[in-house]
């Protein structure tokens, strides 16, 4: 097959749904498309060497090592005596796999976390672990495994879809909320429903701000565009944004490629104390993989 046929689709279905990001992107889907504007194939740790071959075999491209250490399926765990109910974690949450109010003790949906450990650092009191998710523990044959992977990505590309519009839905709400109550504030007793142009210009600017600090691949950018266009604006042309959009992405690949750097040498540590010459060597090479990919991206963002 030609690369240049290849969809983003195809290249999703590929891609484990965790949603986790590292691969410097904010989510499976964004890759993707990174993919197929160029981008490396081999930057997905969950996926593991798995997902860079079968990427490799898809594009026609040849097999590269992942810049960062695979990982196995993971689940995210509360401490529930610890857990103040702060609700950051349900923020952080990519695929809403976390049960929760405000002041009350937080539970994680066992078989919806993907394993993504974005709930990890926002925790305050650093009550949540990561540990091997048990239901890929008790998946034995290479069959189950690849069923169990399947189910996850399903329903973790469904769950973060889902959770995009909910959100997407809540911003449009909330714009139409305070319009009525500028409405409210305005109206006169002949007219109290009525729109007047500085109303809608208002709300119009608000929409306009809010896409041009919006990256071009938010999920939620059409519900706003449309909503800017149902009050008659222009949505935001792509190169009033790129600027802006190409610091923001090289400040993401910077933070992706220090993390790279931090768990390359980690595990260079760990081989060093506990494996053998072979794994020490390939570990010293990711690592120095790792530190050509740092100043790459220290170079990308601060080309002085
Ligand atoms: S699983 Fe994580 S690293 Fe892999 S493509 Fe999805 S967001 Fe990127
Ligand atoms: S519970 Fe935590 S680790 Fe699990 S999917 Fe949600 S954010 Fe990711
Ligand atoms: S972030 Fe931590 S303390 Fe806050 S609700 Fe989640 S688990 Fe509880």
């Amino acid at each position: 097959m030609q690369a240049s046929h290849i969809t983003v689709d195809q290249i999703d279905a590929l891609l484990p749904q965790t949603q986790c990001g590292k691969c410097g992107h904010p989510g499976c889907l964004p890759y993707a498309k990174a993919i197929v504007d160029g981008e490396a194939i081999n930057r997905c740790p969950p996926g593991g060497q798995r997902t860079a071959d079968a990427l490799a075999t898809l594009l026609g491209k040849a097999p590269l090592p992942l810049v960062q250490p695979a990982e196995s399926p993971l689940l995210a765990v509360i401490d529930e005596d610890i857990c103040i109910g702060c609700t950051k974690c349900i923020k952080a949450c990519p695929v809403d796999a976390i049960l929760g109010a405000p002041k009350q003790m937080h539970s994680i949906l066992r078989d919806e976390c993907t394993g993504c450990e974005l709930c990890v650092t926002p925790c305050p009191v650093d009550c949540i672990s990561m540990v091997a998710h048990p239901g890929w523990l008790a998946a034995h044959s290479e069959q189950e495994q690849h069923a169990w992977l399947t189910r996850r990505a399903t329903q973790g590309r469904q769950r973060h879809q889902a959770r995009a519009s909910r959100i997407a839905q809540w911003e449009v709400e909330a714009l139409e909320r305070r319009r009525a109550r500028r409405h409210q504030h305005i109206a006169t007793p002949t007219s109290p429903a009525a729109s007047t142009p500085t109303d809608d210009e208002a709300l119009r600017r608000r929409l306009k701000i809010k896409l041009a600090r919006m990256k071009q691949d938010d999920p939620h950018r059409p519900e706003l565009e449309a909503q800017l266009q149902a009050l008659g604006g222009q949505t935001v042309p792509r190169a009033a944004t790129s600027a802006a959009q190409q610091a923001r992405s090289h400040r993401i690949a910077l933070a992706a490629a220090e993390d790279t750097l931090r768990r390359a040498e980690r595990h260079l540590t760990h081989c060093q104390r506990q494996e053998g010459p072979t794994e020490v060597a390939a570990a010293q090479e990711q690592l120095a993989r790792a530190q050509q990919q740092l100043e790459r991206a220290r170079q990308a963002l601060d080309p002085t």
